[in-house]
């Protein structure tokens, strides 16, 4: 099982220029178009003071970076953690970018950030830490240029707090500006769960797709899963896995994880694990750390997957749910053990594709459906992962590659017909 503390995280930026690179010599990308590709349209970094509660004021350094803007608005989320960097949001802004593209959806790619550990400050901090944020990035964000969302450390909260310091910015509500936030204020059914959700449509199909799927109700029957991360998308994924059909033998958040053969019921854990409790302490389990299992969902932190723990991952599937969770050279070793590797940007879409949903809900003024939500997420995503599959095979690349080749291929595309002013 992956430990909780992994230390090595290689830099995503490059990783990510590797992985642009890779895709743009499959497709034989006009070099121009890839020279506009490799850099961000946007980066902005602002400090960000607040006062605490003890009176002194700390000053927080945050960014917001677009990537790029071809096909759409650009989207992406915020996240709060001590290890944020301008390299890390670049990378993910561009991530971003083919995560919309491969999903088809009308967005270009961005990303934010605070250099802050959430756990540490108080509601109140945290609320005027996010508006401060708010009112420094709002030059450049809006409902139609810029939409953020949450990711790590964030919540429906905090898209709420920033909903509302735009809006007193505007003089008006602008639910839009946002996704992500409570149902309450315009934010969509089904939109928290959704990238867990996602992940398990994703790892259902994967399966279906191996052959290894006795049952349409619980595709995932007979399966055992072990999920890094127990926040948004670690516990959504490991509940409706868990929904449809697998044993979830193994869980971790930051503290530690538990493992149990027999299974963890983690919709009772879930249900009755206490606010700030970590799961080690609630759930006590039995640590394997040899044992082999069918699917491996990392959700928590990039860069965990390592040339230097690759080769003892004894699973046979990874679907990313955290963002650029495996390096390149770990990617090479897990093809070479066999490992079935779902990319983020295709795993984690769910997300994405729900905000994206969120949105359009938004600017019609007019609310779906839970069920009519799921249905549209699960059509949106197997699709995109025929799509893949398909290419996958017929060009004999791995599923990452295809991914950025059907993605890349979409944003250059769309380059192509707009041109380049002047
Ligand atoms: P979160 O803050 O809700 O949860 C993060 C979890 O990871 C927590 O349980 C935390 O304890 C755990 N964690 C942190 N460090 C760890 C470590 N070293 N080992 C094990 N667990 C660790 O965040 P989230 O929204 O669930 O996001 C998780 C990942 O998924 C991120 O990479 C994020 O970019 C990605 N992602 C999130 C969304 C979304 O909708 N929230 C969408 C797409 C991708």
């Amino acid at each position: 099982m992956i430990q909780p503390s992994i230390p090595v995280r290689h830099d995503m930026w490059d990783q990510s220029l590797q992985q642009l690179d890779e895709a743009a010599g499959l497709i034989k990308l006009d070099p121009d178009v890839h020279a506009v590709l490799k850099h961000p349209k946007r980066t902005l970094e602002v400090s960000v003071p607040v006062k605490m509660d003890d009176g002194h004021v700390e000053v927080f350094q945050g960014y917001r970076v677009q990537h790029n803007q071809f096909r759409g608005p650009c989207k992406g989320g915020i996240r709060f953690h001590h290890e944020v960097s301008m390299s890390e949001v670049k990378a993910l802004a561009m991530l971003m970018t083919w995560k919309c593209a491969l999903m088809n959806i009308p967005f270009g790619g961005a990303k934010g950030g605070i250099v802050v550990d959430p756990s540490k400050l108080s509601t109140g901090e945290l609320e005027r830490l996010t508006r401060r944020f708010t009112s420094e990035i709002s030059i450049i964000i809006g409902a139609d240029k810029d939409i953020p969302a949450p990711d790590m450390g964030t919540n429906p909260q905090t898209m709420a707090w920033m909903m509302d310091t735009y809006s007193t910015i505007a003089g008006h509500s602008v639910p839009q500006i946002v996704t992500g936030k409570p149902i309450t204020i315009g934010g969509s059914q089904g939109r928290n769960e959704a990238t867990g959700r996602g992940c398990s449509y994703i790892a259902a199909a994967v399966v279906k797709a191996m052959g290894q799927a006795d049952s349409a109700l619980q595709p995932l029957k007979g399966m055992t899963v072990v999920v890094q991360g127990a926040g948004n998308v670690g516990s959504h994924a490991a509940k409706c896995m868990q929904a449809l059909g697998a044993k979830i033998v193994g869980i971790s958040d930051v503290k530690g994880g538990v493992y149990n053969t027999e299974g963890i019921d983690v919709e009772r854990l879930f249900a009755t694990l206490p606010p700030k409790t970590f799961v080690q302490d609630w759930c006590p389990g039995v640590k394997v750390p040899n044992d082999e299992f069918d699917i491996l969902v990392p959700a928590a932190l990039g860069g965990v997957i390592t040339e230097e723990n690759a080769g003892r991952i004894k699973a046979k599937i990874i679907v990313e749910g955290a963002n650029g969770p495996t390096s390149p050279e770990a990617d090479e070793i897990l093809e070479r053990n066999g490992v079935t590797v779902v990319p983020d940007i295709l795993a984690n879409a769910g997300g994405v594709t729900v905000s994206y949903f969120e949105w359009v809900q938004g600017l019609q003024w007019y609310f779906w459906e839970l069920e009519e939500i799921n249905k549209k997420l699960e059509r949106v995503m197997t699709s995109a992962f025929d799509t893949l599959w398909s290419l996958s095979k017929r060009e004999n690349v791995s599923l990452r590659k295809a991914a950025m080749m059907i993605a890349v291929g979409r944003v250059a595309e769309a380059g192509n017909s707009l041109g380049l002013f002047p």
